[in-house]
Protein backbone atom coordinates (compact mmCIF):
# COMPACT_ATOMS: atom_id res chain seq x y z
CA UNK A 1 0.00 0.00 0.00
CA UNK A 2 1.35 3.30 -0.99
CA UNK A 3 0.43 6.87 1.22
CA UNK A 4 0.67 9.77 0.15
CA UNK A 5 2.93 12.34 2.16
CA UNK A 6 3.71 15.51 2.03
CA UNK A 7 3.24 15.43 -1.67
CA UNK A 8 5.38 12.41 -2.63
CA UNK A 9 3.95 8.45 -2.29
CA UNK A 10 5.68 6.26 -0.03
CA UNK A 11 5.42 2.34 0.63
CA UNK A 12 3.08 2.46 3.73
CA UNK A 13 6.17 1.15 5.82
CA UNK A 14 8.18 4.26 4.86
CA UNK A 15 5.79 6.48 5.59
CA UNK A 16 7.05 8.31 8.47
CA UNK A 17 6.64 11.44 10.23
CA UNK A 18 8.96 13.80 12.74
CA UNK A 19 8.59 12.86 16.54
CA UNK A 20 9.27 16.55 16.84
CA UNK A 21 5.67 16.98 14.87
CA UNK A 22 3.19 18.60 17.05
CA UNK A 23 0.75 16.47 15.88
CA UNK A 24 2.49 13.84 17.92
CA UNK A 25 3.43 15.74 20.74
CA UNK A 26 0.23 17.53 21.42
CA UNK A 27 -2.37 15.80 19.38
CA UNK A 28 -1.98 19.41 17.62
CA UNK A 29 -3.67 18.73 13.90
CA UNK A 30 -7.33 17.58 12.13
CA UNK A 31 -8.39 14.85 10.13
CA UNK A 32 -10.94 13.67 8.12
CA UNK A 33 -12.69 9.98 7.52
CA UNK A 34 -13.87 9.64 4.04
CA UNK A 35 -15.76 7.09 1.84
CA UNK A 36 -14.67 5.68 -1.46
CA UNK A 37 -17.89 3.82 -2.85
CA UNK A 38 -17.42 2.28 -6.96
CA UNK A 39 -15.02 4.24 -7.40
CA UNK A 40 -16.74 7.75 -6.09
CA UNK A 41 -15.25 9.44 -3.15
CA UNK A 42 -18.45 10.10 -1.36
CA UNK A 43 -19.36 14.16 -0.45
CA UNK A 44 -15.58 15.08 -0.95
CA UNK A 45 -16.40 18.86 -1.02
CA UNK A 46 -18.36 18.59 2.58
CA UNK A 47 -15.79 16.62 4.35
CA UNK A 48 -12.93 19.34 2.36
CA UNK A 49 -15.30 21.96 3.86
CA UNK A 50 -15.13 20.66 6.99
CA UNK A 51 -11.65 20.47 7.27
CA UNK A 52 -10.93 23.33 6.06
CA UNK A 53 -13.27 24.71 9.11
CA UNK A 54 -11.26 22.67 11.61
CA UNK A 55 -8.09 24.41 10.15
CA UNK A 56 -9.85 27.72 10.50
CA UNK A 57 -10.84 27.02 13.76
CA UNK A 58 -7.23 25.70 15.14
CA UNK A 59 -5.10 28.47 13.03
CA UNK A 60 -3.74 26.43 10.74
CA UNK A 61 -2.63 27.46 7.64
CA UNK A 62 -3.37 24.92 5.20
CA UNK A 63 -0.74 25.92 2.21
CA UNK A 64 -2.78 23.65 -0.38
CA UNK A 65 -5.86 24.62 -2.33
CA UNK A 66 -9.24 22.32 -1.71
CA UNK A 67 -8.33 21.68 -5.76
CA UNK A 68 -4.46 20.12 -5.07
CA UNK A 69 -6.18 18.50 -1.38
CA UNK A 70 -8.94 16.72 -3.74
CA UNK A 71 -6.76 15.08 -6.45
CA UNK A 72 -4.02 14.26 -4.13
CA UNK A 73 -6.84 12.05 -2.63
CA UNK A 74 -8.38 10.90 -5.70
CA UNK A 75 -4.37 9.72 -7.05
CA UNK A 76 -4.05 7.90 -3.56
CA UNK A 77 -7.52 5.70 -4.39
CA UNK A 78 -6.10 5.23 -7.95
CA UNK A 79 -2.60 4.42 -7.12
CA UNK A 80 -3.56 1.95 -5.07
CA UNK A 81 -6.27 0.36 -7.27
CA UNK A 82 -8.80 0.70 -4.54
CA UNK A 83 -12.68 1.02 -5.81
CA UNK A 84 -14.17 0.91 -2.50
CA UNK A 85 -12.39 1.76 1.15
CA UNK A 86 -11.94 4.46 3.38
CA UNK A 87 -9.86 7.05 3.36
CA UNK A 88 -7.92 9.09 6.35
CA UNK A 89 -6.69 12.54 5.68
CA UNK A 90 -4.42 13.77 8.24
CA UNK A 91 -3.31 17.35 8.24
CA UNK A 92 -0.86 17.96 11.55
CA UNK A 93 0.84 21.09 12.46
CA UNK A 94 4.21 19.99 11.69
CA UNK A 95 7.71 19.66 12.92
CA UNK A 96 8.66 22.39 15.87
CA UNK A 97 10.40 22.53 18.76
CA UNK A 98 9.25 20.64 22.31
CA UNK A 99 7.43 23.92 23.25
CA UNK A 100 3.61 24.38 22.79
CA UNK A 101 3.35 26.83 20.86
CA UNK A 102 3.31 26.44 17.24
CA UNK A 103 5.24 29.10 16.05
CA UNK A 104 8.19 27.27 15.90
CA UNK A 105 6.28 24.69 12.74
CA UNK A 106 7.45 25.93 10.12
CA UNK A 107 5.30 23.40 7.89
CA UNK A 108 2.23 21.45 8.20
CA UNK A 109 2.34 17.84 7.21
CA UNK A 110 -0.33 16.21 5.26
CA UNK A 111 -1.04 12.21 5.50
CA UNK A 112 -3.23 10.33 3.16
CA UNK A 113 -3.90 7.13 3.62
CA UNK A 114 -6.80 4.74 1.67
CA UNK A 115 -7.32 1.50 2.39
CA UNK A 116 -10.35 -1.25 2.87
CA UNK A 117 -12.94 -0.70 5.73
CA UNK A 118 -13.14 -2.78 8.56
CA UNK A 119 -17.33 -2.24 9.22
CA UNK A 120 -19.83 -2.94 12.30
CA UNK A 121 -20.26 -6.51 10.98
CA UNK A 122 -23.57 -6.84 9.12
CA UNK A 123 -25.78 -8.89 11.92
CA UNK A 124 -25.53 -5.05 13.68
CA UNK A 125 -26.96 -3.75 10.57
CA UNK A 126 -29.75 -6.85 11.30
CA UNK A 127 -30.17 -6.66 14.82
CA UNK A 128 -29.23 -3.66 15.96
CA UNK A 129 -26.46 -2.28 18.69
CA UNK A 130 -26.84 -2.37 22.08
CA UNK A 131 -25.04 1.16 23.54
CA UNK A 132 -24.66 2.65 27.16
CA UNK A 133 -24.45 6.32 28.50
CA UNK A 134 -20.90 6.54 29.89
CA UNK A 135 -18.94 8.87 32.63
CA UNK A 136 -17.54 10.54 30.22
CA UNK A 137 -18.74 13.63 29.38
CA UNK A 138 -18.10 15.18 25.90
CA UNK A 139 -15.69 18.41 25.96
CA UNK A 140 -17.37 21.70 26.30
CA UNK A 141 -17.39 23.45 23.27
CA UNK A 142 -16.20 26.50 24.81
CA UNK A 143 -13.00 24.30 26.04
CA UNK A 144 -12.24 22.72 22.50
CA UNK A 145 -15.18 22.61 20.06
CA UNK A 146 -16.02 19.59 19.21
CA UNK A 147 -17.31 20.64 15.71
CA UNK A 148 -13.19 21.01 15.16
CA UNK A 149 -12.20 17.27 13.80
CA UNK A 150 -9.38 17.20 15.97
CA UNK A 151 -6.45 15.01 16.40
CA UNK A 152 -7.75 15.02 20.28
CA UNK A 153 -9.82 12.17 20.18
CA UNK A 154 -8.71 11.10 23.66
CA UNK A 155 -11.93 12.48 25.70
CA UNK A 156 -13.78 9.78 23.01
CA UNK A 157 -11.03 7.18 23.30
CA UNK A 158 -12.03 6.98 27.23
CA UNK A 159 -15.91 7.25 26.67
CA UNK A 160 -15.38 4.31 24.12
CA UNK A 161 -13.19 2.34 26.90
CA UNK A 162 -15.88 2.66 29.20
CA UNK A 163 -18.44 1.11 27.32
CA UNK A 164 -16.37 -1.35 25.86
CA UNK A 165 -15.14 -2.30 29.50
CA UNK A 166 -18.54 -2.97 30.23
CA UNK A 167 -18.88 -4.89 27.16
CA UNK A 168 -21.04 -2.09 24.65
CA UNK A 169 -19.36 -1.52 21.26
CA UNK A 170 -20.37 1.77 21.22
CA UNK A 171 -21.12 4.62 23.95
CA UNK A 172 -23.53 7.57 24.48
CA UNK A 173 -21.59 10.78 25.52
CA UNK A 174 -23.39 13.62 27.29
CA UNK A 175 -22.41 17.13 27.66
CA UNK A 176 -21.33 18.99 30.67
CA UNK A 177 -25.07 20.41 31.39
CA UNK A 178 -26.42 16.44 30.75
CA UNK A 179 -27.89 16.38 27.50
CA UNK A 180 -26.91 14.10 24.54
CA UNK A 181 -23.98 15.64 22.67
CA UNK A 182 -23.10 12.59 20.22
CA UNK A 183 -21.66 8.98 20.51
CA UNK A 184 -17.71 8.29 20.52
CA UNK A 185 -17.36 8.27 16.39
CA UNK A 186 -21.14 8.62 15.13
CA UNK A 187 -24.19 11.45 15.51
CA UNK A 188 -27.48 10.36 17.41
CA UNK A 189 -30.66 10.37 16.03
CA UNK A 190 -34.14 9.25 17.41
CA UNK A 191 -37.44 8.95 15.70
CA UNK A 192 -40.79 9.07 17.75
CA UNK A 193 -44.38 10.82 16.54
CA UNK A 194 -43.40 10.95 13.03
CA UNK A 195 -40.54 13.05 13.68
CA UNK A 196 -36.69 12.96 14.05
CA UNK A 197 -34.68 14.81 15.95
CA UNK A 198 -30.74 14.83 17.00
CA UNK A 199 -28.47 17.37 18.99
CA UNK A 200 -27.96 20.25 17.98
CA UNK A 201 -23.96 21.34 16.83
CA UNK A 202 -23.96 23.83 20.61
CA UNK A 203 -24.79 20.25 22.69
CA UNK A 204 -21.26 18.98 21.15
CA UNK A 205 -22.46 17.31 18.07
CA UNK A 206 -20.28 16.79 15.41
CA UNK A 207 -21.16 18.39 11.99
CA UNK A 208 -21.46 14.82 10.65
CA UNK A 209 -21.33 14.71 6.81
CA UNK A 210 -23.88 11.89 7.29
CA UNK A 211 -25.82 13.39 9.83
CA UNK A 212 -26.18 16.24 6.80
CA UNK A 213 -27.40 13.38 4.60
CA UNK A 214 -29.84 12.17 6.89
CA UNK A 215 -31.33 15.57 7.45
CA UNK A 216 -31.52 15.75 3.44
CA UNK A 217 -33.06 12.64 3.13
CA UNK A 218 -35.71 13.32 6.07
CA UNK A 219 -36.59 16.25 3.98
CA UNK A 220 -36.89 14.09 0.70
CA UNK A 221 -39.35 11.59 3.24
CA UNK A 222 -41.28 14.57 4.39
CA UNK A 223 -40.20 13.83 7.64
CA UNK A 224 -39.80 16.82 9.96
CA UNK A 225 -36.70 17.09 11.52
CA UNK A 226 -36.08 18.45 15.13
CA UNK A 227 -32.37 19.90 16.71
CA UNK A 228 -33.20 20.87 20.25
CA UNK A 229 -31.20 19.77 23.64
CA UNK A 230 -32.46 16.23 23.68
CA UNK A 231 -31.98 14.43 27.07
CA UNK A 232 -31.69 10.34 27.59
CA UNK A 233 -35.71 10.21 28.77
CA UNK A 234 -36.22 11.23 25.13
CA UNK A 235 -34.25 8.22 23.35
CA UNK A 236 -36.08 5.73 25.97
CA UNK A 237 -39.11 6.65 25.24
CA UNK A 238 -38.14 7.26 21.27
CA UNK A 239 -39.85 4.73 19.01
CA UNK A 240 -36.45 4.09 16.95
CA UNK A 241 -32.89 5.12 17.91
CA UNK A 242 -30.19 5.05 15.24
CA UNK A 243 -26.66 7.06 14.81
CA UNK A 244 -24.89 8.46 11.68
CA UNK A 245 -21.20 7.96 10.49
CA UNK A 246 -19.01 7.71 7.62
CA UNK A 247 -18.00 4.01 8.30
CA UNK A 248 -21.25 3.04 10.31
CA UNK A 249 -23.79 5.00 7.08
CA UNK A 250 -26.90 4.51 9.28
CA UNK A 251 -26.93 1.67 12.04
CA UNK A 252 -30.12 1.02 14.56
CA UNK A 253 -30.13 0.87 17.89
CA UNK A 254 -32.25 -1.42 20.01
CA UNK A 255 -30.81 -0.85 23.74
CA UNK A 256 -29.46 1.91 25.62
CA UNK A 257 -28.83 1.90 29.00
CA UNK A 258 -29.85 -1.45 29.23
CA UNK A 259 -33.76 -0.15 27.73
CA UNK A 260 -35.32 -1.64 24.93
CA UNK A 261 -35.98 1.16 22.15
CA UNK A 262 -39.30 0.68 20.47
CA UNK A 263 -40.09 -2.76 20.37
CA UNK A 264 -36.08 -3.91 20.64
CA UNK A 265 -36.53 -4.04 17.00
CA UNK A 266 -34.18 -2.40 13.92
CA UNK A 267 -36.62 0.32 13.36
CA UNK A 268 -38.92 0.70 10.18
CA UNK A 269 -37.97 4.16 9.57
CA UNK A 270 -34.39 4.08 10.09
CA UNK A 271 -34.47 0.62 7.74
CA UNK A 272 -35.55 3.62 5.08
CA UNK A 273 -32.92 6.06 6.08
CA UNK A 274 -30.25 3.58 5.13
CA UNK A 275 -32.18 2.28 2.09
CA UNK A 276 -32.05 5.65 0.58
CA UNK A 277 -28.68 6.74 1.95
CA UNK A 278 -26.86 3.38 0.62
CA UNK A 279 -28.99 4.66 -3.03
CA UNK A 280 -26.77 7.61 -3.31
CA UNK A 281 -23.29 7.05 -1.98
CA UNK A 282 -22.26 5.75 -5.33
CA UNK A 283 -23.60 8.92 -6.81
CA UNK A 284 -23.20 11.87 -4.38
CA UNK A 285 -19.17 12.75 -4.65
CA UNK A 286 -16.19 13.16 -6.53
CA UNK A 287 -15.39 10.48 -8.78
CA UNK A 288 -11.78 8.84 -9.21
N1 LIG B 1 -19.10 12.34 15.86
C1 LIG B 1 -17.81 12.04 16.01
C2 LIG B 1 -17.17 12.30 17.33
C3 LIG B 1 -17.05 11.51 14.96
O1 LIG B 1 -15.76 11.22 15.11
C4 LIG B 1 -17.70 11.27 13.72
C5 LIG B 1 -16.91 10.72 12.56
N2 LIG B 1 -16.53 9.38 12.75
C6 LIG B 1 -19.07 11.56 13.61
C7 LIG B 1 -19.73 12.11 14.69
C8 LIG B 1 -19.81 11.30 12.32
O2 LIG B 1 -19.37 12.20 11.32
P1 LIG B 1 -19.34 11.80 9.79
O3 LIG B 1 -20.74 11.45 9.41
O4 LIG B 1 -18.84 13.01 9.09
O5 LIG B 1 -18.43 10.64 9.66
Amino acid sequence: MKVYLDGQFVESEDAKISVFDHGLLYGDGIFEGIRLYDGCVFKLEEHLERLEYSAKAILLEMPWSRQEISDAICETCRINNLKDGYIRLVVTRGKGSLGLSPKTCVSPSIIIIADHLSLYPAEYYEKGLEIITVPTRRVNPAALSPAVKSMNYLNNILAKMEADRLGYIEALMLNDQGYVAECTGDNVFIFHKGKIMTPPFHAGALRGVTREVVLEIAEDLGIPVIQENMTRYDIWIAEECFLTGTAAEVIPVVEVDGRMIGDGKPGKVTGQFLTNFRSRVAKEGTFL
